[in-house]
């Protein structure tokens, strides 16, 4: 399918933000977007100005939650190429999404060229920074204008942009590690629900949780699963790990976890690295015990947003236990640097996760 552009016009065009931390995370949008229209089939796949969407308030997406979407980001690379780590992933576990909802497929090489014209359109809205990326966020939602509980017949999938910066003040060396919160009071999913989905209900069925362990002090929940109550699922938005011992161990998908394209990626390069890597399931309890007894030496979560997020410290059962000295350890610290140096174009990728965009 070809796909049509209309560029914006001077006026259109928006200020691009200064390339500091106070660029934050999806605060500010660039100047395009990509659309297209399901009926049938998809249709009229089109890179236009960034505008707001008019709706039918009946529209299904707004009553019963069909909505999926995906989140990755384009590297500035040094060599003044533009990549994007893995994106053809992201287009795939989106349709893995849609299959679950009842929702169309994308033609994956047509989502792909949309989003090369939309980075092409907005090229100067890639922060040239170490760590700094554009964050791009396809989204499918149902447009049927109608009440009644049933896959809509209409789609509109768009994909809108946003300059993030580094999640990490002082690039690389000191990540610094957050404190989280176990609550065995809510869970985000279970298995034979929408978990292994990129879908919204699950993100407004994580927020109470959320909010007690932000007002506990705490910077993301630690997810059990809802069955058991005993094992470990994810953290926050993100898959989780461990090192135990000298393994590298992380929760298998049981139907309930995302799969992280960077939890596939940090266990590739970790066994590419020589390190041995376990899915398996871990039990809350084990946690504990691990970090009490200094057997754990390190937990951090996975995600394309943080890359890799160091965790000090679990509270669990009214009691916070410290993960080894509270700091990031060397394994999360070399996963980092070094999937950062391939998504940037900076190291040889013998994965084949690099595309050049640009
Ligand atoms: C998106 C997401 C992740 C991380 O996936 P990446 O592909 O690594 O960004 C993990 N858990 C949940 C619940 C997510 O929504």
């Amino acid at each position: 399918m070809s796909i049509s552009v209309t560029p914006c016009s001077e006026s259109q065009k928006k200020p691009i933000p200064e390339w500091t931390q106070a660029l934050g995370f999806g605060k500010f949008f660039s100047d395009h977007m990509f659309m297209m229209e399901y009926e049938d089939g998809w249709k009229n796949p089109r890179v236009v100005p960034y505008h707001s969407l008019t709706m039918d308030p009946a529209s299904m997406c707004l009553h019963y939650g069909q909505e999926i979407f995906e989140g990755m980001k384009v590297y500035h690379g040094q060599d003044d190429r533009v990549y994007g780590f893995r994106p053809r992933d992201n287009f795939a576990r989106m349709n893995r999404s849609a299959r679950r909802l009842i929702m169309p497929e994308l033609d994956i090489e047509t989502a792909y060229e949309g989003l090369c014209e939309l980075v092409r359109a907005d090229r100067s809205w890639i922060p040239p920074k170490h760590g700094y990326a554009l964050y791009i966020r396809p989204t499918m939602i149902a447009t049927d204008a109608a009440l009644g509980v049933r896959p809509a017949n209409n789609y509109l999938f768009f994909m809108i942009a946003s300059p993030v910066a580094s999640y990490y003040p002082q690039d690389n060396d000191n990540l610094n590690a957050v404190k989280i919160f176990v609550n065995d009071k809510y869970f985000r999913a279970v298995r034979g629900g929408t978990g292994e989905a990129k879908c919204a209900g699950n993100y407004a069925a994580s927020l109470a949780s959320q909010w007690e362990a932000k007002k506990a002090g705490y910077a993301q929940v630690l997810w059990l699963d809802a069955l058991e109550r005993r094992n470990v699922e994810e953290v926050g938005t993100m898959n989780i790990f461990f090192v135990i011992g000298d393994k590298l161990v992380t929760s298998p998908l049981n139907g309930s976890i995302l799969p992280g394209i960077t939890r596939d990626s940090v266990i590739q390069l970790a066994r590419h690295q020589g390190l041995t890597v376990e899915e398996r399931p871990v039990s809350i309890a084990e946690v504990i015990s691990g970090a009490i007894s200094g057997t754990i030496s390190e937990v951090f979560g996975t995600g394309t947003a943080a890359v890799i997020s160091p965790v000090s410290h679990i509270a669990f059962c009214g009691t916070e236990h410290q993960v080894a000295d509270g700091q990031s350890g060397p394994i999360a610290r070399r996963m980092y640097a070094d999937l950062l140096a391939i998504q940037y174009g900076k190291r040889e990728d013998p994965f084949g996760w690099t595309s050049v965009i640009l």
